[in-house]
């Protein structure tokens, strides 16, 4: 759906004022309505408009897949433009959180070595309304059990900041009270490692949270398995991290899939806290997923003393409870259905 700017643009060509807009927006967030005819603070001759000429979402739903105990729903997404495919997760925590976790490309082009998407390659950029349309849909589907989305992770299919401008709007939109009302904090960006993109979030007038996929702490490991390292070095993405501390002022977490034999290793447990010591970060340990690749998860016991070298350092870690896996919706499983 879309934003508030853009309804009121499309609003203005069309002679109503702005505040319909904003009735708009009430009608589908505040009160359920999903569907324009149903509009009733709107004039006919504008509800039928609409209808006639404005989608009210840009994707469609085509395949649900739910865990056996509800905690996690993966849904397929056609997009009405060109019927590509995408996927989102929907994570119902014990805690009361209501996590979204959105797609913000078809396919991606940093190729991870490991990563299911990565294996797909680069099709197109998401819109920012095919973004935020992902946790529309959740909204609308969890309208009857009255559960609001609290959270949404940008760590679906896709690198965010090789899509900038249209992630940051759907962010805003996400953000707008008048629409998805999402705190920021409560958002998160998810990169590999696109400095540029590290650099202009600084300039932002957004809280919302980074995550930062390290998954090796030398730049040959890092190469290997995330190739954007190479364009992109770890020395200049450890100066944009410290520089995004140093002004925002906010605790930078970083990913680190755990990969048996490749970077669960206890010396480079050590070469991790040596990078990360007296930052203001967080390290989540991230078991891997099994997908169509050549890597496997580290033993529970790896993952352990991994963690426990990262102690020594005084760097904050936790093992990220992996939820989803039966039904492929766990992290780097998403491709295309
Ligand atoms: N493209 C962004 C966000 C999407 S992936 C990024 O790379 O940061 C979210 C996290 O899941 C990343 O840290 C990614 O490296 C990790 N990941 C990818 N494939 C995985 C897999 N098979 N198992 C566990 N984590 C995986
Ligand atoms: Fe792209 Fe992230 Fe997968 Fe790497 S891990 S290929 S950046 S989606």
């Amino acid at each position: 759906m879309k934003d508030y700017k853009e309804f009121v643009e499309i609003f203005e060509r069309v002679g109503h004022p702005p505040f319909r807009a904003r009735q708009l927006l009430n009608d589908v967030f505040n009160r359920g309505v999903a569907d324009f005819r149903e509009m009733k603070n709107l004039p006919v001759s504008l509800r039928d408009f609409l209808d006639e000429k404005v989608p009210l979402l840009s994707i469609e739903e085509k395949k649900v897949s739910v865990t056996p105990d509800g905690s996690v729903k993966k849904v397929l997404f056609g997009c009405q433009k060109d019927g590509k495919k995408i996927e989102s997760v929907l994570m119902r925590f014990k805690d009361g959180r209501r996590t979204v976790c959105v797609s913000s490309q078809v396919g991606c082009n940093v190729k991870c070595k490991f990563c299911a998407t990565g294996q797909m390659g680069f099709k197109r950029n998401l819109t920012y309304e095919e973004i935020a349309d992902q946790v529309l849909y959740f909204i609308l589907d969890l309208k009857d059990y009255s559960e609001p989305i609290t959270n949404v992770v940008f760590m679906g299919m896709g690198e965010p900041f090789n899509n900038y401008e249209e992630v940051m709007r759907a962010v805003r939109h996400l953000n707008d009270a008048r629409a998805f009302n999402v705190g920021a904090r409560n958002i998160t960006l998810s990169t590999s490692g696109i400095v540029p993109g590290i650099l202009s979030l600084i300039e932002e007038d957004l809280q919302v949270g980074l995550a930062v996929s390290l998954h090796a702490p030398l730049q040959d490991l890092r190469e290997e398995l995330v190739p954007i390292a190479k364009k992109y070095p770890l020395t200049d993405l450890m100066e944009a991290t410290q520089k995004y501390i140093r002004e925002t002022h906010r605790r930078v977490t970083y990913e680190y899939v755990m990969l048996a034999g490749v970077n669960d290793k206890p010396v480079l447990a050590h070469e991790l806290g040596k990078l990360l010591k007296g930052q203001l970060c967080h390290v989540n340990l991230i078991p891997y997923n099994a997908t169509d690749t050549i890597y496997r998860c580290s033993r529970k016991k790896a993952i352990e003393d991994f963690k426990e070298i990262l102690e020594t350092y005084r760097v904050p870690v936790t093992v990220r409870v992996s939820l989803g896996q039966g039904i492929d919706a766990a992290c780097g499983q998403l491709a295309n259905g």
